[in-house]
């Protein structure tokens, strides 16, 4: 298939003129680790200066493959030309007013868009906030207060964000939550389906999740149950087929909010607008952000008008939520997902990662499992002949990448799933090259 796409500035190569990190790189890491928290850790110390669809390019010149577009924000390539003019244009004529004290219509808009966007046919109303994270403790409080229950669900190894509500809802103890207490009260972790590992079908898993909520929670205890559809930081876990069908109906039945946090595998992500497509599930709420707005901070929870209504105005909101300038890149975005008809792209570079690592399992030892939809792709790491995870192999494999210009994502409970999530307008040369960077990565980890 033909799709057109824009025209890039950057020459979509990889190009290194310096090693990596270079020389001005390392003068701003002796700066930063002078004045920025050790806390904020950074998969490599490659200072970037500019960037263009799938390129970046660093401080001192060199351009590198973006393999994880900042987690999956910039998924429809860095520094679009029309997001760029429509976030300039509104900030040269008004920043802020602040929603709840006198409103805007761009806010308005991106709420309509979501309506429209998001699974289901029925009233749907929105709130804007900034981060991932903010909008699921918004879900969590929503819910909560629609169904009077104080109990919250989340599944193994989910990742949820990392306020003391939502590191609370993130599995994995270290480095998320470890010292970080207390916790909030209420919040369960509770068992999900990771195919590879449980080698449940989704019947079988759903039982199992079902069976814990009901014999440790209640199901009538229950406010929300929280689900991502793929998780991402979790290792691109993507459930057995039938597992949130199963779930889905045990809501329904017991008055529980479902909530689909698709904050990492919404926006075309994965090759629609929501991953929940995919599966046919109509989630109550679904939370957005990441790749919704180019990179400007910008988060919602949309869903069922009658659940986002339950709360009592003042109840939800905050001051720089869904500001003119994030909301104006949003719609933006929208538009260029829409007329780039990058669900297409996205499928199209699944289509390429398939056909060019699928068969890394025969190739590479340490190659547990190679998964993914869309533009987002998991190669679990193990120990050859076993599925002990190897997190050495996964850091070992990432600094041979990154120093030669290419730029993945860690992921996983255990730290050993390489993660990739280009951005979505990567050409299928740039992704050969970089299986290419990316194989004698693992070949010489092997
Ligand atoms: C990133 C992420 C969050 C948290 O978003 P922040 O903007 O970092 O607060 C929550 N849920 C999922 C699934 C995410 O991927």
């Amino acid at each position: 298939m033909v799709v057109m796409t824009r025209a890039f500035q950057i020459p979509q190569q990889r190009q290194l003129k310096t090693e990596l990190p270079g020389p001005r790189s390392i003068a701003l890491q002796q700066r930063r680790v002078a004045s920025v928290s050790r806390g904020a850790g950074t998969l490599a110390n490659i200072y970037m200066e500019r960037g263009d669809g799938a390129i970046l390019v660093d401080v001192d010149g060199n351009q590198l493959i973006d393999l994880g577009s900042g987690i999956g924000v910039n998924t429809i390539g860095h520094a679009h030309p029309d997001v760029a003019a429509a976030a300039a244009e509104q900030a040269s004529r008004l920043t802020h007013t602040l929603f709840t004290v006198t409103p805007y219509e761009n806010y308005v808009r991106v709420a309509e868009k979501l309506a429209e966007l998001t699974p289901g046919d029925f009233e749907k109303h929105s709130i804007l906030v900034n981060s991932g994270a903010e909008a699921v403790e918004n879900a969590v409080k929503i819910a909560r207060k629609y169904t009077g229950r104080r109990a919250i669900a989340a599944l193994d190894h989910a990742f949820h964000g990392r306020t003391n509500l939502t590191m609370t809802m993130t599995y994995r103890p270290w480095p998320e939550r470890a010292g970080m207490g207390p916790f909030p009260g209420e919040i369960y972790s509770v068992p999900t389906s990771y195919p590879y590992r449980d080698g449940l079908s989704g019947a079988e898993a759903a039982a199992r999740t079902i069976d814990y909520i009901t014999t440790h929670i209640g199901a009538t205890e229950l406010a929300a149950l929280f689900v991502e559809p793929v998780q991402g930081d979790g290792g691109v876990v993507i459930p057995a087929p039938g597992y949130f069908e199963a779930l889905r109906e045990f809501c329904t039945e017991n008055g529980i909010v479902f909530v689909a946090d698709e904050i990492q595998t919404g926006m075309a992500r994965t090759g629609a607008w929501y991953a929940m497509e995919h599966v046919g599930i109509v989630p109550d709420l679904v939370t957005t952000a990441k790749g919704i707005a180019g990179g400007f901070p910008l988060a919602a929870v949309t869903g069922r008008a009658e659940i986002m209504d339950a709360v009592q105005p003042g109840g939800i909101g905050g001051t720089f939520g869904g500001n003119p300038v994030s909301t104006a890149a949003a719609l933006a975005v929208l538009d260029i997902i829409e007329r780039e008809n990058l669900n297409a792209e996205a499928q199209r570079v699944e289509a390429t990662l398939r056909a060019r690592i699928g068969n890394w399992t025969e190739r590479f030892p340490i190659v547990g499992e190679v998964r993914g939809i869309g533009a987002m792709f998991g190669i679990e790491l193990v120990h050859p002949g076993t599925r002990e995870q190897n997190p050495e192999a996964l850091t070992a494999v990432i600094r041979y990448a990154t120093s030669h210009g290419v730029i993945p994502l860690d992921s996983g409970s255990w730290d050993s799933v390489l993660r990739l999530m280009p951005p979505v307008v990567i050409s299928d040369e740039l992704i050969d090259d970089a299986a290419s960077v990316l194989e004698e990565a693992l070949a010489s980890v092997g």
